[in-house]
């Protein structure tokens, strides 16, 4: 992996570039190599290294690692980083419903029995799948395209596609400017954003992928519904060798219900706490809450602290030390949220393919997207295998070979199930959401329009420190650079928001980047931001626009 400014130069053309080094993007440049060993591609990543801007649960279906490894690297399976980055599959798979900040309800019988009936719900079943730290499954998986021939550059942001003509919509990317100051003037170092063409590129940026946003608009892909996000919280615990003993080695655990759904009583949010086993006696813990919730005043982090608190999670975890944390957003508005070609109805357009989470991959059903970003992924690669000589037909076979391989279908399967639970609530939708397959479809708002001057019910620990979470992020940007996060209309901010709202970006951003300061609200402290992106999703008006930063900047997740 090259972090060497100038090593680029040697790429400023290629056959394929792929924008983003997570598990899809590495997916589809090592199912590449293996069908075409002489195919010249190159990965880029904005991260500082691999696997640095990749956090997730994480559960893996063994099958789509599987898939990939076979045919691409004999042997894979006796690898001493096999052994490592899957040593766990879920053997004790709990779904528990808290109702308080004690006492849990087994749900995993129903989770079961949904499955025998053949349910929405029974796909949320994990028995047998990889627990995976996402962060070193990418440095693996950027390990493995690296020897098999594909250059993968971290520290390298792209900025936006450059555009072509006819079935060629874009002649490759051009990468966003280096040493500007913050008012951004050129500094002596400064290196204009050089243009990298290329004969495909493979958009894999991972949720709300800037340079993917900007190319569904200006290719005029569209979607059935919007998008629906949440945000994940996570922090990785080191705990007792005996609290470790008693979780076990081989747990996950999905917790629907107290801090963010009590019914009647409310909240009323969507989404859940989760614990995993992350192996040499670490568990990760985690609070994923949908980005619909309505009251100004929540931080996804309280929420994290009261599930940390309950009763069943803390025994686990007391008197342990956090040894990493983080936050990220996760698309999860399903199949009818994935962007396509009216025309065509691809997955992309042209010569431009869509893969993993910056598509929308994400089966919510099932909790997980991980296996479809590796499955599109590969099937990205060995589309472009079949296109070398007639680029401008990728993306139609990308989406032929993803609609009979079953990913669509799966997709299919979860059609509605968050949209249903968006405009129903948990009480009504997730009993509703059993039907979404065959639910008509129903529109939704955006996130950003939940929002109500509401007060969240438990609000008022006071144990979590932002500075801390950031630091276990180990975030960093050089500072004398243009801000990355512009206020559109600072007007918004004073005239309607501080009174409506009382300013709920400084409230709910995990990395504590918003202050007001003498009445203005301001990203005061963007060298500390996560790239959840969640404040541009999150905004009441809509007034944040995430720009991308220079490339080497953002948090640096290893365990993750
Ligand atoms: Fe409110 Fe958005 Fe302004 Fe923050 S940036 S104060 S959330 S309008
Ligand atoms: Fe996330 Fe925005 Fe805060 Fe950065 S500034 S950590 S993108 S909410």
């Amino acid at each position: 992996m090259s972090e060497n400014l100038h090593s680029i130069d040697r790429a400023s053309r290629t056959q394929v570039l792929i924008v983003g080094a997570g598990p899809a993007g590495l997916a589809c440049a090592i199912a590449l190599k293996k069908e075409r060993p002489e195919a010249e591609i190159v990965v880029l990543d904005k991260a500082p290294g691999l696997g640095n801007h990749n956090l997730s649960g994480a559960v893996l279906e063994p099958a789509s690692v599987h898939r990939l490894l076979d045919s691409a690297l004999p042997g894979w399976r006796e690898t001493d980083q096999a052994k490592e980055v899957l040593a766990r599959t879920v053997q004790k798979d709990d779904v528990l419903f808290l109702p308080g900040a004690s006492g849990a309800l087994q749900l995993h019988p129903l989770i079961k029995l949904a499955g025998l009936l053949g349910l929405g719900p029974g796909q949320m079943d994990h028995k047998g799948d990889y627990i995976v730290s996402i962060s070193r499954l990418t440095r693996w998986l950027g390990q493995i395209a690296e020897e098999l021939g594909v250059e993968v550059h971290t520290g390298f942001a792209v900025e936006a596609l450059v555009p072509g003509e006819g079935e060629a919509v874009a002649a490759g990317v051009r990468l966003v400017d280096r040493g500007l100051t913050k008012e951004g003037e050129k500094q002596p170092n400064f290196a204009p954003g050089e243009t990298i063409r290329a004969d495909l590129v493979v958009l894999a940026e991972g949720c709300d992928g800037l340079v993917t946003e900007r190319f569904v608009q200006q290719a005029g892909l569209e979607r059935e519904a919007v998008q629906l996000y949440s945000i994940g919280v996570k922090e990785v615990v080191a705990v007792s060798e005996e609290q470790y003993r008693q979780f076990g080695d081989d747990r996950v655990v999905h917790a629907l219900g107290y801090p963010i759904w009590t019914p009647v009583l409310g909240p009323g949010m969507f989404g859940g706490g989760l614990m995993y086993a992350c192996g040499d006696n670490k568990i990760a813990v985690g609070m994923i809450v949908g980005l619909d919730w309505q009251e100004n005043d929540f931080n996804p982090q309280d929420a994290l602290v009261h599930f940390k608190n309950h009763s069943f999670v803390r025994r686990f975890i007391e008197g342990g030390k956090v040894v990493e944390a983080g936050a990220k957003m996760i698309p999860e508005g399903g199949l009818r949220a994935v962007p396509r070609d009216p025309q065509t109805g691809t997955f992309g357009k042209g010569n431009v393919l869509l893969v993993g989470d910056a598509a929308g991959f994400v089966n919510m059903l099932k909790i997980k997207g991980l296996h479809n970003a590796l499955d599109s992924g590969r099937l990205a690669g060995e589309a472009i295998a079949g296109s070398m000589d007639e680029p401008g037909q990728a993306a139609r076979k990308y989406t032929a070979a993803l609609e009979q391989s079953g990913l669509v279908a799966e997709m299919g399967r979860a059609r509605n199930y968050r949209q249903t639970i968006a405009r129903f609530g948990n009480l009504l939708g997730l009993p509703l959401s059993v039907l979404s397959g065959v639910l008509p479809r129903f529109e939704v708002e955006p996130d950003f329009k939940a929002m109500r001057p509401r007060h969240y019910r438990f609000k008022g620990n006071r144990e979590f420190d932002k500075d801390t979470f950031t630091a276990m992020a180990q975030t960093e940007h050089r500072e004398d650079q243009p801000s990355h996060l512009r206020i559109v209309d600072p007007g918004i901010c004073l005239e309607k928001c501080l009174k409506t709202f009382k300013a709920p970006c400084i409230t709910f951003c995990p990395a504590g980047v918003y202050e007001e300061i003498q009445g203005v609200v301001k990203p005061a402290n963007a060298s500390n931001c996560l790239h959840c992106k969640t404040c541009q999703r999150k905004c009441p008006f809509d007034n944040i626009r995430w720009v991308v930063p220079e490339g080497g900047g953002g948090p640096r997740y290893k365990q993750s």
